[in-house]
């Protein structure tokens, strides 16, 4: 368009059946199905590029990577223990909260989140310890639910905890997949004085050293199953 042209708009009773309409309409579907015209075909003004808007093709393409990301987070998280505590992709949002942690909080809250803590179910799954049951009460496997769910032996500190969570403790995915909950958590694994050795930063190491075992890592897929 140039400066001086003039445009006439005009309403129309339905173009249905006019000659000129549906002449147009099989061209652009042509042009939607990709038959376009050679760049010589074309009048002069449309053989440049045609200009882009910048902040939507932005916006597009953010979309796109978001998409990409949340697909790949739901293919990893996939039969892993993270499936149910972080079912979608870790927002901006939650990243922020995190911070807001402190680091020996943030560390806790994720080591659990995952399924990768110190706890005996994830510890012989990478060779550690012999017997993936819990020392405390030695009748359950001691996974991250039972550990903090269930574990009678840290029935006080439950209530504790319970107390400050809204909507129940019944449901890992539920606790641990509500960021409003990681304090309320963080103290409960701090009263049981079970994740202890998580306090400095070579604490697998040193768990290892004092079991006495070599442990290995990457066996398989992440074993925390619940339970
Ligand atoms: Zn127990």
């Amino acid at each position: 368009m140039n400066g001086g042209d003039r445009i006439r708009l005009r309403w129309i009773p339905g173009h249905q059946g006019v000659k000129g309409n549906e002449e147009v309409d099989v061209e652009a579907k042509k042009a939607a199905e990709g038959e376009t015209s050679s760049g010589g075909e074309l009048p002069k003004i449309l053989q440049k590029n045609l200009p882009t808007n910048k902040a939507a093709e932005k916006q597009r393409f953010n979309k796109e990577v978001k998409e990409v990301r949340a697909e790949r987070w739901k293919r990893y998280a996939e039969g892993r223990f993270i499936s149910k505590t972080a079912p979608e992709l870790p927002s901006k949002k939650h990243c922020v909260k995190l911070g807001e942690l402190s680091r020996k909080g943030a560390s806790i809250w994720t080591q659990l989140k995952t399924g990768h803590v110190g706890l005996n179910k994830h510890l012989h799954r990478i060779k550690v310890t012999d017997s993936p049951k819990c020392t405390s009460c030695k009748t359950h496997d001691e996974s991250v639910e039972h550990y903090l769910l269930h574990c009678k032996a840290y029935k006080r500190e439950r209530i504790a905890m319970k107390r400050r969570i809204k909507g129940g403790t019944k449901d890992i995915g539920r606790l641990l997949g509500n960021q409003r909950n990681a304090n309320a958590v963080i103290d409960y694994v701090v009263a049981t004085g079970r994740l202890k050795w998580i306090k400095n930063k070579g604490g697998e190491k040193e768990e290892r050293r004092r079991t006495g075992e070599r442990g290995r890592r990457g066996q398989g897929r992440s074993g925390e199953s619940g339970g």
